[in-house]
């Protein structure tokens, strides 16, 4: 816990102390509402969990005696986290069927921090015990493949490659075949994110899809968003969702944000859990997200 607040130090004085040093000073008009409604939006929550949070602490704090900060803390506490939906689903389906291993398709604008994510978890399943074989199908850029094969090196996970600008589809299916053959728990494919227009994304995401399902059942769609570009991930994001079933969000860079608010916005928006942090560059700067320790580090 003390790791990811000092991560997410930048995202502590908006919604923290902004908002809880209104909080602790007794009754609130509507001045002061209106200012944390303010925070929160400028914090990235986005309006529609905004409004929700701002109406429950109304009504929370019109129900229980507030009497000190501490007191305040709590059922703001309370009210984020409960706006986060702790009840959802956030492990990875990374355990291996009869007769396929779970697949994994990792999609995502470029620059997002797609392969640096899939290296990431890569390791976090070995260090599970775990076999992992990993596809490059990001054949669009040039140096993804590479810098793939570095982290598939770097964390034990051998790597299934194509020609420079190959089909991406056809190099999915050869990693889940391949995986296949070789009797692996997981296979993860890192897939290009060239978001040109909105139909060639669709149709090249859709066909990585569909090919893949020719041999095996995918477990998992995450969707790899950065934290620091705010709304216009969002947009994105929209883009992905309306082409494949997302099952989970990976949200990077939170660390290098002042905004943490965009995980409420980015739930609210598509529906799915954020299941997995980027809290720097390294290797072991993947967490599961947790809604309880975000909060608390928020504050
Ligand atoms: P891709 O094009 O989506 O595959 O993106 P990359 O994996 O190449 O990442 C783009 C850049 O973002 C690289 O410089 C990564 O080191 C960096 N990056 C990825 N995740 C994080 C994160 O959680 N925090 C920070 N600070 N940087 C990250």
């Amino acid at each position: 816990l003390s790791r990811l607040r000092g991560r997410l130090s930048r995202s502590q004085g908006a919604i923290g102390k902004g908002v809880l040093g209104l909080l602790g000073g007794g009754d609130l008009d509507e001045d002061s509402w209106e200012e944390i409604e303010d925070t929160l939006l400028m914090a990235d929550l986005g309006t529609t969990s905004t409004l929700a949070v701002v109406e429950k602490l109304r009504t929370e704090l019109a129900a229980n005696s507030v009497r000190t900060a501490a007191d305040a803390r709590a059922i703001f506490k309370r009210v984020l986290v409960e706006q986060l939906h702790p009840e959802l689903d956030r492990s990875v389906r990374a355990l291996p069927h009869n007769d396929h291993p779970a697949v994994i398709l990792v999609v995502g604008v470029n620059g997002t921090g797609k392969t640096t994510t899939t290296g990431k978890l890569a390791r976090v399943l070995v260090a599970d015990g775990r076999r992992v074989l990993l596809g490059a199908a990001d054949t669009f850029r040039a140096a993804a493949a590479d810098q793939l094969q570095t982290w598939g090196e770097r964390v034990g996970a051998d790597i299934v490659r194509g020609k420079e600008q190959a089909d991406p589809a056809s190099v999915a299916f050869d990693a889940v075949a391949t995986g296949i053959d070789r009797g692996v728990d997981v296979v993860m494919v890192d897939t290009a994110g060239r978001l040109h227009t909105k139909t060639g994304l669709m149709d090249e995401l859709d066909k990585v899809k569909r090919v893949v399902e020719k041999k095996a059942k995918v477990d998992e769609v995450l969707l790899v968003l950065d934290a620091t570009v705010g709304q216009n991930g969002l947009i994105q994001a929209r883009v992905f969702a309306d082409v494949v079933d997302i099952t989970g969000v990976v949200l990077t860079k939170l660390d290098g944000t002042a905004k943490g608010g965009i995980v409420f916005h980015v739930q609210e928006e598509l529906g799915v859990p954020v299941k997995l942090v980027g809290l720097g560059e390294g290797a072991d700067d993947l967490a599961p997200f947790e809604p309880e320790a975000f909060v608390d580090a928020l504050l």
